[in-house]
């Protein structure tokens, strides 16, 4: 650290510098000095690294380190610095430098933190959260509330959990939000749980290796008390109690928002009114994804980042027109819905509209041109909207009747659209009032005035009518003059340093009349100015200086009404959003022909010729063949009869056993989000989870940790998956030696057959499993196949009952250029090794009556050398010496 100077040796700004940065020990302080915002000791040292600037000194000794950013630039600077975590406070100068007597006063005005600052480059699908955790009660009572807020949007919420599971919840749901920054009391141990929890879970190179990729703010303990936090929260969003927001009985979840509102005020976000509401959710509400499946499936982030978004099913499925829309489709696909009747309702809604092209145009084209409600109305809130903006929310709102009108046409007898129809209110009074107020094409600033309509204000019109003569005044001055001087080149100029002047060149500065009084001497000409020139001058300016305080006090009431609308507005851009998502689910299952799905509360998944979304449309793009449909049939086996519950895949590596997995994810989810699916038709029990274990198969070589994770991830399945779960697991077990894997399955093959009973499947390499299905009724044995040809294997990708021929691995090792002598004895190999193996296994299985158990030693190397020694021995060509030899070496092998 670099030390400070004691006080008294300080300049004047240099102190002010001092407490300013005291009192913001945490953050970079930007120092406004003139066009300049400059940063010193420690935090100039910092910041010249991370943005490459030049670090000078300000002093003749280079005691004290200075880097600085031009003001106008800054907001590049400031993202990068944000972007990597740091926080920055903005130390303003609070009066005109001319103006100050003695040292001009600053005060810091604002502090940028990752979770507030708004990312200019943000996409409009996505969020930026600020998200906190508080707790109540420690140990197994512990009550932990997570809130989230986008500052951008206004979109506030919280939830709770409780129990043994509490942190792992919690951190699961923080790692879903993905915010940009994470409140919590100093000390608590979020970053202890979260590092045990992500060492258990850490996957090596897939796109996010931290859970919760956010900057971590410590906050004072006391923000986190709920005798502090609830009120404020309260206070804020102005009301008596929380009960109305469903907040009244979640202490907890309160004193999270509550401390979010502590910061956005410490950290002086503005006037924050669009905060004036929060939703209460919780987990079972909807259908329950963790972070796990959110990963592996893709559902909004590609698995590695290098890929692009294409492999999502976001991506895939994004035919929104509102930035709104896509909010709500991204939000959707990670909280999908729960309740039938919702579901139901939406499915019928979609498939109205997919039936009906032309009404389902019509509800499309009415969005277009609808542009991004929520934020506007952010802006206007954080006082960073200029008349543009408002004019951009006014030409949205003219669009809401057209997009009533739309969607009413869809509307029948209670349905979806004929609800969001009376909801949606067209804001008409807004909307009028707006475009009453403000002209349509407005300057960018608000300092350029002339926004503000004429008719509004009779002192602005007439005050503008006094400019303009004037300046018709001036014009005939600069004839007049020329005139009477005969100098054709004498001219009126204006600038903000002199005003109004005569300029005429230094060749016919001569000839002026005694009247006129000389301003300024350039290298060519010379400024004059008259007592006639000088009484309009004054009257133009003061004229424009008054005007342009009428437009600024009429914008700021116009804001102020708007902002008072708040809660209209961000209603009326809910409404739209699901609008907006209706019309996409619609557009997209008409266009690619989407089955709508049967969906019931019984146990049954069934799917007739299915495609994955994703792979099915990348592969129609480029062109790459044609996605090969595949049947399914479970039921969870509380509601089965004879059904299987679970199916064990096998078959060769990229035969499409993952791929079959995935698809059924998808389509589940995709059916409890109220859209249709592709596939020829699917019957649904609506499950309450969705669990995947899905190894990417790159991740296996990397050994024990990724066995660590594999496990942990199956063991959180195993603890909590119901009846009514879906449970996805691919390759489990190869993380570890042969055997203890084989085991591991095996084992967890029963478990979920016997005692959990969800509809499962479960791809596996370990042929020996197939065995199974000989004591488990509910477990069925399916594989992917492949066709012999003359030059090969051929990857049909059609799944079929049965279980595979082992020997597709070998086939696909010739096909990738081993030796045929090699390809040839491993046939050999592993025909003996079938043989010896299935009797093994068949011996090893448990009576009907026994208790399960394995043997470990049916597999035992030693038995097989000796067997293959044997059996490759061709006895017909050897001697007798050879034969005793090979006895004799068999048995120095026992
Ligand atoms: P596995 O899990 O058996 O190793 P994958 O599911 O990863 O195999 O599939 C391997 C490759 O085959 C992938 O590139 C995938 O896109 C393709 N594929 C899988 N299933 C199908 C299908 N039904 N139709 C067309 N291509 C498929």
């Amino acid at each position: 650290t670099i030390a400070a100077p004691p006080p008294e040796t300080l300049s004047p700004a240099m102190r002010q510098y001092r407490a300013a940065k005291d009192a913001h020990p945490d953050a970079l302080l930007f120092f406004r000095m003139g066009d300049f915002y400059e940063l010193f000791y420690e935090d100039a040292v910092v910041a010249s690294r991370e943005l490459q600037l030049t670090l000078t000194a300000r002093d003749k000794a280079r005691s004290v380190p200075m880097c600085g950013v031009p003001y106008h630039s800054a907001g590049t600077y400031l993202q990068r610095l944000l972007r990597l975590g740091f926080r920055v406070a903005i130390c303003e100068q609070m009066e005109d430098p001319k103006q100050a007597k003695g040292v001009v006063r600053r005060e810091v005005t604002r502090v940028m933190t990752p979770g507030t600052a708004l990312d200019a480059t943000l996409a409009a699908s996505e969020s930026q959260w600020l998200a906190s955790l508080a707790t109540i009660g420690s140990g197994t009572n512990v009550c932990i509330g997570v809130a989230s807020m986008d500052l951008s949007t206004g979109d506030f919420r919280a939830t709770e959990f409780t129990g043994a599971q509490a942190w792992p919840m919690a951190l699961d749901e923080l790692s879903r939000m993905n915010p940009a920054e994470v409140l919590s009391a100093r000390g608590l141990a979020v970053d202890a749980a979260q590092a045990s929890f992500e060492a258990e879970r850490r996957e090596e190179g897939s796109a996010g290796t931290t859970l919760i990729a956010g900057s971590k703010s410590e906050l004072e303990e006391w923000v986190f008390h709920d005798e502090y936090a609830i009120p404020l929260l309260q206070q804020q969003l102005r009301v008596h109690s929380l009960d109305g927001m469903g907040l009244g009985n979640h202490a907890a979840a309160a004193t999270a928002a509550g401390a979010i509102v502590h910061y956005l005020r410490a950290t002086k976000q503005g006037a924050l009114e669009h905060l004036d509401t929060i939703r209460y959710y919780e987990q079972r509400d909807c259908l329950e994804l963790d972070a796990v499946s959110v990963r592996n499936l893709e559902l909004v982030e590609p698995l590695f980042s290098s890929e692009g978004p294409q492999t999502t099913l976001f991506y895939t499925l994004d035919a929104c027109m509102t930035p709104m829309g896509k909010r709500l489709l991204r939000a959707q696909l990670l909280r999908p819905m729960q309740s039938l009747d919702a579901i139901q309702a939406r499915l019928d809604a979609v498939g109205l509209a997919a039936a009906d092209i032309r009404r389902r145009e019509e509800v499309r084209r009415s969005l277009d041109g609808v542009l991004d409600m929520e934020r506007l109305l952010g802006r206007v809130a954080l006082d960073s909207a200029g008349p543009r903006d408002l004019v951009a929310l006014g030409a949205t709102l003219a669009r809401l009747p057209g997009v009533r009108v739309a969607a009413a046409d869809l509307g029948d007898n209670g349905n979806r659209w004929a609800a969001l129809t009376a909801a949606l209110d067209p804001l008409s009074d807004l909307y009028e009032m707006i475009t009453r107020t403000l002209v349509d094409e407005p300057p960018v600033a608000l300092f350029d005035g002339n926004y503000i309509r004429i008719g509004v204000d009779a002192e602005l019109d007439e005050l503008r009518g006094l400019s303009t003569s004037g300046r018709e005044r001036i014009a005939a001055i600069e004839e007049r003059e020329r005139e009477r001087t005969g100098i054709s080149s004498l001219k009126v100029r204006f600038n903000s340093v002199f005003g109004y002047y005569l300029e005429v060149t230094k060749a016919n500065a001569k000839a002026v009349p005694a009247d006129y009084e000389r301003k300024q001497t350039l290298v060519n000409a010379e400024r004059f100015t008259t007592p006639e020139l000088k009484e309009l001058e004054t009257k133009i300016l003061t004229a424009q200086e008054r005007s342009t305080e009428i437009e600024r006090r009429i914008f700021g009431e116009l804001r102020r009404q708007v902002l008072e609308s708040a809660h209209r507005i961000r209603e009326a851009a809910r409404h739209v959003a699901e609008i907006d998502l209706l019309g996409c689910f619609a557009h997209v299952a008409a266009l690619r022909g989407w089955a709508k799905p049967e969906v019931n509360h019984s146990g049954i998944l069934e799917l007739v010729n299915a495609r994955h979304p994703v792979i099915e449309r990348r592969m129609e793009e480029t062109g790459s063949g044609r996605f090969v449909p595949n049947s399914l049939h479970l039921c969870s086996s509380d509601d089965a009869g004879k059904d299987p519950s679970l199916l064990l895949i096998t078959g060769p590596n990229m035969g499409g056993k993952s791929t079959y997995l995935r698809t059924a994810a998808l389509l589940t989810i995709l059916a409890h989000c109220g859209s249709f699916v592709p596939a020829e038709s699917m019957k649904l029990g609506l499950a309450d989870r969705v669990f995947t274990r899905i190894g990417a198969s790159d991740n296996v070589a990397r050994g024990r940790s990724t066995f660590m994770v594999e496990m942990t991830e199956t063991a959180a399945i195993l603890n909590t998956a119901t009846s009514r779960s879906l449970v996805l697991l691919d390759e489990m077990g190869r993380g570890t030696a042969t055997y203890d894997g084989l085991s591991l399955a095996w084992a967890a093959v029963e478990h979920l057959h016997d005692r959990i009973g969800a509809r499962t499947l479960f791809a596996t390499h370990y042929h020996e499993l197939t065995l199974l299905a000989d004591r488990l009724h509910h477990l069925r044995n399916v594989r992917v196949t492949v066709r012999e040809s003359s030059g090969g294997i051929v990857f049909l990708h059609t799944v079929e009952a049965g279980a595979a021929n082992k020997s597709y691995g070998i086939e696909v090792a010739r096909l990738a250029g081993l030796p045929p002598a090699v390809v040839q004895r491993a046939r050999e190999v592993l025909k003996l090794h079938e043989k010896a193996e299935s009797q093994q296994v068949r011996d090893a299985l448990p009576t009907k009556d026994a208790a399960p158990q394995m043997q470990m030693t049916m597999f035992t190397p030693l038995s097989q050398r000796i067997v293959d020694r044997i059996e490759l021995t061709d006895i017909d060509n050897l001697t007798p010496r050879e034969a005793l030899t090979l006895l004799a070496e068999l048995q120095s092998e026992l």
